[in-house]
């Protein structure tokens, strides 16, 4: 009897189920993927089998799979198939020809040339490259530079005798006058509730960099070395009676620095704020505290699909809403960057946060991976913070997902996200599991996971404001 009722029901099953696998990567059949290896994400009833060409695939309980695949040069054929049907899917992988090798030497010219920044907000970097975490300094508009060579689309920036930097060709001008060393009128210092502000006149505009101060604390029996923020450091070249004419200046932390900016105001006074650590209340520690919260994606930009098809861009909706709620519960003031499915820029984003003067800024993203890491076997929670101030709110963080939702630990890391750099708050980005990971996929659309995850953030933020007091 038992037997029997099992086969109606497998019958049933398999008789209502479409008839192949619903494949939603890669998205269309005869793509062309120029990697060694892809992936195959989907779903199929799970009570079939399912081969791709000879090779069994894992269905997940909840139908979602996820198959590493190897591709050949030129084209390779997939024979996806789960017993009744088969589909077959061509991708080509082409030969990719050795770029040329672009002669891009180093130039140094025999004389510096002045240049002044085009607009505001262009990155200064450490290495002539538009990528990774060279970023130096975002300066304004109007500031003159000592150009003294070039690399591929880079000029190299003199700052001081021994300091360098780099700046893309796009961002500055030439211009015929030449440098002459700033003059320091004067310096004050002002304080309110919320900031200390110290404020440099110069005569004129001059280059700076603002950098965080670590020095390293030693944890775990003399073990680890961590890295703790404990101050700013301002340089500002070209400025004359200093040594290297480099006018050096630190700000301490005093264990309450929490958020910094720096401007120009006035043409050519030089403008550090730095913000206060807001008041903690023992036992709610996020009681007044100003929350920005960023749901990523929206409108026509779907973010990561799932196995099953979900887009990214609604469950970090949810997962978003869930957090907004029991952060006001825990008392904080809360902004959302989006409140429903449009597409906002990470401009507009940050605008936002800064608007809503945040002490704290959490950005919520779910992953996927590219093909050439379909064989990585990366799952689980991982958290991005660009500045060193926001790397132990990142650890709070990622300890909660690890811990309370026993995701698995996908780390934190540093990396330079337009939202993340923002200097006015820490800034996390939290990548909560990933959408095209079955068993990750099946968590992240579970409306009780969400509201744990949204649980676990607020805990973590919790611990990070009860420790750092
Ligand atoms: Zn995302």
């Amino acid at each position: 009897m038992k037997i029997k009722l099992t086969i109606l029901l497998l019958t049933l099953v398999l008789g209502l189920s479409a008839n192949s696998a619903e494949i939603i990567y890669p998205k269309y059949d005869n793509v062309t993927i120029n990697s060694p290896v892809t992936f195959f994400v989907g779903n199929e009833n799970p009570n079939k089998e399912l081969f791709i060409n000879s090779e069994k695939v894992n269905i997940h309980s909840s139908g979602g799979f996820f198959q590493p695949v190897d591709l050949n040069i030129g084209e390779n054929i997939f024979n996806i198939s789960n017993g009744t049907d088969t589909k077959t899917y061509k991708i080509t992988r082409k030969v990719i020809q050795n770029h040329p090798v672009v002669n891009t030497t180093q130039i140094s010219y025999e004389q510096p040339n002045t240049y002044i920044t085009k607009e505001n907000n262009v990155p200064l970097r450490a290495t002539p490259y538009d990528g990774g975490i060279n970023r130096l300094q975002h300066l304004e508009k109007d500031i003159p530079l000592s150009i003294i060579g070039e690399f591929g689309s880079f000029y190299k920036v003199q700052l001081a005798r021994d300091d360098y930097a780099w700046i893309s060709k796009s961002h500055v001008i030439k211009t015929k006058e030449n440098i002459t060393p700033a003059e320091i009128a004067s310096y004050t210092y002002d304080e309110t509730p919320e900031k200390r502000i110290y404020t440099l006149k110069l005569n004129k505009k001059a280059p700076y960099i603002l950098s965080e101060t670590r020095s390293f604390l030693q944890k775990d029996n003399f073990t680890k070395l961590e890295p703790i923020v404990n101050g700013l450091d301002l340089v500002v070249y070209n400025v004359n009676g200093f040594p290297e004419d480099k006018f050096e200046f630190h700000i301490n932390r005093t264990g309450k620095a929490f958020g910094y900016k720096t401007y120009y105001k006035n043409e050519s006074e030089l403008v550090i704020e730095v913000k206060n650590f807001p008041q903690i209340n023992n036992p709610k520690p996020l009681e007044g505290l100003k929350i920005t919260i960023d749901p990523g994606h929206g409108g026509n930009e779907f973010g990561a699909i799932g196995c099953l098809g979900d887009k990214e861009k609604d469950v970090n909706l949810s997962i978003s809403q869930k957090l907004k709620e029991k952060l006001e519960n825990a008392g904080a003031k809360v902004a959302t960057t989006r409140i429903d499915d449009t597409a906002i820029s990470l401009t507009k984003r940050v605008e936002i946060s800064q608007n809503n003067k945040a002490d704290v800024f959490i950005s919520i993203h779910n992953n996927a991976l590219p093909d050439f890491a379909a064989k990585s076997n990366r799952s689980g929670s991982s958290v991005y913070y660009f500045y060193p101030q926001s790397k132990e709110l990142a650890n709070r963080i990622l300890d909660a997902l690890t811990g309370e939702l026993c995701m698995n630990n996908d780390k934190v890391r540093q990396e330079s996200f337009a939202v993340i750099r923002n200097t006015e708050s820490p800034a996390v980005l939290i990548e909560l599991g990933y959408m095209i990971n079955p068993e990750d996929n099946a968590k992240l659309i579970d409306c009780d996971f969400q509201e744990k995850a949204a649980d676990a953030i607020l805990h973590g933020l919790e611990n990070y404001f009860n420790e750092v007091q």
